[in-house]
């Protein structure tokens, strides 16, 4: 195995007849086989061959190949969103009758599957502080098949002790699958402290620059190939050819992107505090964020995202996010262009008044997601619109 920089640019990598240098994109649907006896060999695992994209595809390989490199797991399936990559890593293994413990600090949608889909599933699901290792230990059951957890978390940062929720799961049977999207595989590496499954939305900072939707699930070869596969090979999820391809090519960049957003956000996170028509900065690296000593033990950087309370009202705060002029008010995040959300109103509409309460996701609270743009002019545009609300 080769170092992270060099898997990036080469990982993975399968050349057709043609020796071409970039990575081919196979946008087909089906193969065909030599003879009738081939296709049955095929079919029957004898022979090693692709069927049908659904199944597998020589430019989805290369991108699964490459970014389980990336993470340190020994195998990856790509989704078409990271919704169904989260969906399906909990689906292919639960069974009616089972438990699940999940942090409550969560995406909307994610929240959404594990409240209103599994329990129609005769699947039970406890939400906890996922901060609290006690609450962890204390809501396991005879039936506890999972723990789910965002870390950090979207929008509010909070960040989940990683190695001693794993060790928990460990003694115990519990498969831990983590959520590592706001994290990126290039700033936290949750194979190291024990996680099972990581999922991702390639959406978000794997592509970066906002072209293409899709997902991934990482995880052993054994998992995916006895219980992952059959699952998400039969009920379709699948990422196209083309999407993949974006994806892989973008790979290449992401350990560039990531570590130049993370340093121009660390900066804006600093500014922002000291701005005094803001009452409150979320962001890991700051030293006034409350769980700063444990994200420095999980991350390498705090990250491209963050979000922030303006002194005031939601008006005042839509006021703010309408003056922006370099910002785009839009609910992506880990693009190389810097964008602006209102939570409450969009990501996290879907959480009912008090649970947002509780997860600090209040009419004044902005996420923002820095870019590749130039610091001081991302420093000159926050300030002149925070100057007019
Ligand atoms: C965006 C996001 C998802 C879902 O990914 P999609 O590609 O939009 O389906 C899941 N979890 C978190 C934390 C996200 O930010």
């Amino acid at each position: 195995m080769k170092n992270k920089e060099t898997n990036l640019v080469r990982g993975g990598l399968q050349r057709s007849q043609f020796k071409e240098t970039s990575e081919a994109l196979f946008l087909n649907s089906g193969f065909v086989y030599d003879s009738a006896e081939q296709a049955e060999a095929i079919f029957k695992g004898e022979e090693t061959g692709y069927q049908y994209s659904r199944y597998a595809n020589p430019t989805i390989d290369t991108f699964e190949k490459r970014l389980a490199l990336l993470d340190g797991y020994e195998d990856c399936f790509a989704t078409a969103s990271g919704m169904s990559a989260v969906f399906g890593s909990m689906m292919c293994q639960l069974r009616t009758g089972d438990h699940v413990i999940s942090a409550s600090a969560l995406f909307g949608s994610c929240r959404y599957i594990l409240k209103e889909i599994l329990p129609k599933f005769g699947i039970e699901v406890d939400f906890i502080d996922g901060r609290d290792l006690e609450q962890w230990k204390n809501k396991i059951k005879k039936n506890t098949k999972i723990f789910f957890l965002e870390t950090p978390s979207n929008p509010c940062c909070e960040i989940i002790d990683l190695k001693g929720v794993c060790d928990i799961a460990k003694e115990n049977n519990i498969l831990t699958i983590v959520d590592n999207i706001f994290a990126t595989p290039v700033l936290q590496s949750p194979i190291k402290y024990g996680a099972d499954i990581v999922v991702y939305s390639g959406t978000k900072h794997i592509d970066g620059q906002g072209r293409v939707l899709g997902g991934a699930i990482l995880t052993s070869k054994q998992f995916k190939e006895e219980t992952l596969k059959p699952f998400l090979r039969h009920t379709g999820p699948c990422i196209s050819p083309f999407n993949a391809w974006i994806l892989l090519k973008s790979l290449e960049t992401i350990q560039l992107r990531v570590n130049s957003q993370s340093d121009n956000a660390f900066e804006i996170a600093k500014f922002l505090e000291s701005n005094s028509n803001i009452e409150k900065v979320n962001y890991p690296f700051l030293e006034s964020f409350k769980q700063n000593d444990i994200a420095k033990k999980f991350m390498s950087k705090g990250g491209t995202i963050m979000s922030f309370k303006i002194k005031g009202d939601k008006e005042k705060t839509y006021k703010f996010i309408n003056n922006l002029k370099i910002f785009d008010i839009t609910n992506n995040i880990g693009d190389t262009k810097s964008l602006v959300t209102h939570p409450a109103t969009t990501t996290h509409r879907v959480l009912s008044e008090e649970e947002r309460a509780n997860l600090d996701i209040t009419d004044n609270l902005v996420r923002i997601s820095i870019g590749l743009e130039n610091i001081e002019d991302l420093k000159q545009d926050l300030d002149q619109s925070l100057s007019k609300s």
